[in-house]
């Protein structure tokens, strides 16, 4: 994740797991994506970037329906226009 500078003792717990795994298409797969965000030395800047850029997937231990609602509660747009589901996966810090 380029926009992050990296600490020598950073845990980005999602690099080189496969992308899908924050892409979940059930409540057990939404409860092992947020597993691993909850162990990321990243969680809160991830976070703060999926509040403001992303509508799907997993980021910062959230899914795109908890960001909504965040986001409705603190009057945040999101930043970036809609974008198929493809390219956000290729963006995410997993690929
Ligand atoms: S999605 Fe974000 S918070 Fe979750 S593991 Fe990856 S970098 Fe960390």
């Amino acid at each position: 994740m380029s926009w992050v500078p990296l600490e020598i003792d950073t845990v980005v717990a999602c690099r080189g797991v496969d992308p899908d795994l924050f892409f979940p298409q059930t409540p057990e797969g939404v409860r092992v994506a947020k597993e691993r965000c909850a162990a990321c030395s990243l969680i809160y800047e991830c976070l703060a970037w999926g509040l403001h850029h992303e509508e799907y997937g997993i980021w910062g231990g959230t899914t795109g329906r908890d960001r909504k609602r965040m986001r409705r509660a603190a009057g945040i747009k999101l930043r970036t226009p809609q974008v198929a589901l493809p390219i956000e996966r290729h963006h995410h810090p997993a690929a």
